[in-house]
């Protein structure tokens, strides 16, 4: 299964580029290589470029594609939905629907609102954190991203929390439009979250986290970190919320928080959530949301669009119903590929370490073992990393560049073996023959 050809998607990237800055239209995509590809089409856990390359997917639209793509309850969901209407400007009975779902599967959430992109909802999490506290500010940590609104793109590894110089953008932004409002802290260190929010406290409308660093690097959290978060919020009066944007439904049905067994006051929901029809959600405690029916606003031409929302019914009703042997089998097979990456590394002694969350993997090249912190995966090396996911890509495998893998349940036997070979394969060709 090799891609022998890219120059479709190449000349494709020419043309796109007379017209379209960088050719793409999300920046990252364009540093995939041997190229940018250009897809003609997908189906269950392969997706085939205009050159006619088929590949075993792990970039599955970066993360909505938990059931593969075309899943068919949700294929005949949408087409049902078609033919009655798209987009109503008022309300429909699946809305309500939806939201009883989630309200059934997801610990921390007793009243939902939907919007369309998870960034979209991180803004309206931090709004309604704000009415609901009467504060301004907004803690985050290194490395964890929560989307592209100018706030949230704050990182600044390495600043001080809260006392240093305005903390570095984490994509491409203006410096000044980060603010001060927000405040950046260390994952995993709940000395400086103690110390920032005995500080800071008193003005902390929010502390936000993706509750596994999945952005940052695939990380856990310590035992007893998140709950130590829990506690501190509490102890300063701020909201607990947690961005499970990838993690949601992915981890669990109910996501991290009913893996970890640590519940947020808000969360943030999209991704696997609409199985790539654009949906997000922020929920949470009623008390809290309440404050959105009388003083935050929330709009969206967009939100709770038939077809998303049903295309996301259609989801959890397979994720819900099929939990019980669902979630084991993403389990297992991302087990398998973690373990036999690792020992395909070990028997071409290249530094490759993959890293497991639920059907996430991440993988890091260089880094120390274990790896713990933020400040480990930044030793981490990318060169190696985009040479071996070229490689992988060569050998018939969508892997992105970054090193984060999306394993859905659509992935089989043999896809986990395929993709052994070309791990194989690629170490092979950059670190020479096996021994
Ligand atoms: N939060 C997290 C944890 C994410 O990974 C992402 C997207 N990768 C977002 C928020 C932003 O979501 P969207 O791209 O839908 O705006």
């Amino acid at each position: 299964m090799n891609a022998e050809s890219f120059t479709g998607s190449e000349s494709y990237l020419r043309r796109a580029h007379q017209v379209i800055p960088r050719g793409v239209n999300s920046s990252r995509r364009s540093v995939l290589r041997p190229a940018p590809l250009a897809f003609s089409g997908a189906r269950g856990s392969r997706i085939t470029d205009i050159d006619g390359n088929e590949y075993v997917d792990y970039v599955a639209g970066y993360g909505p594609m938990l059931l593969g793509h075309q899943p068919p309850e949700v294929v005949e969901a949408v087409r049902t939905q078609l033919a009655a209407g798209v987009l109503y400007g008022g309300q429909h009975e699946a809305e309500a629907e939806l939201a009883e779902r989630i309200v059934r599967m997801v610990p921390g959430a007793e009243r939902v609102l939907l919007n369309v992109t998870g960034s979209e909802a991180v803004q309206a999490a931090l709004r309604i954190a704000r009415a609901a506290t009467g504060r301004r500010k907004t803690v985050k940590f290194e490395g964890h991203y929560h989307g592209w609104i100018d706030p949230m793109t704050a990182n600044g590894p390495g600043s001080p929390a809260g006392t240093g110089p305005a903390p570095r953008p984490m994509i491409a932004a203006d410096h000044d439009v980060v603010g001060p409002e927000i405040l950046v802290c260390p994952w995993n260190d709940s000395e400086a979250l103690a110390g920032l929010l005995a500080r800071h406290g008193a003005d902390v409308a929010a502390v936000i986290m993706e509750p596994v660093a999945v952005n940052g690097g695939n990380l856990w959290a310590d035992d007893g970190y998140l709950a130590t978060a829990r506690r501190l919020c509490e102890r300063h009066g701020c909201l607990l919320v947690f961005d499970e944007v990838v993690t949601g439904f992915r981890l669990a049905p109910g996501g991290a928080q009913q893996r970890t067994g640590v519940t947020p006051d808000l969360t943030v929901l999209a991704k696997a959530l609409g199985s790539g029809f654009p949906i997000s959600a922020v929920a949470g405690r009623a008390e809290v949301m309440r404050v959105a029916e009388h003083t935050v606003g929330h709009a969206g031409t967009y939100n709770g669009n038939a077809v998303s929302v049903v295309a996301a019914n259609a989801t959890l009703d397979v994720l819900e119903t099929g939990q019980d042997s669902l979630y084991p089998r993403l389990d297992r097979l991302t087990g398998e590929l973690a373990d036999g990456i690792a020992r395909l590394a070990a028997r071409h002694g290249a530094p490759l370490q993959a890293l497991r969350a639920g059907a996430l993997l991440r993988l890091h090249w260089g880094a120390p073992e274990p790896l713990r912190t933020y400040a480990d995966t930044l030793a981490g090396r990318t060169a190696p990393l985009r040479d071996f996911s070229e490689h992988m890509v060569r050998n018939g495998v969508h892997a992105r560049e970054t090193g984060l893998w999306y394993v859905s349940t659509a992935h089989t036997d043999d896809d986990v073996d395929r993709t052994l070979a070309a791990v194989d394969r690629a170490l092979a060709a950059i670190s020479g023959p096996s021994a």
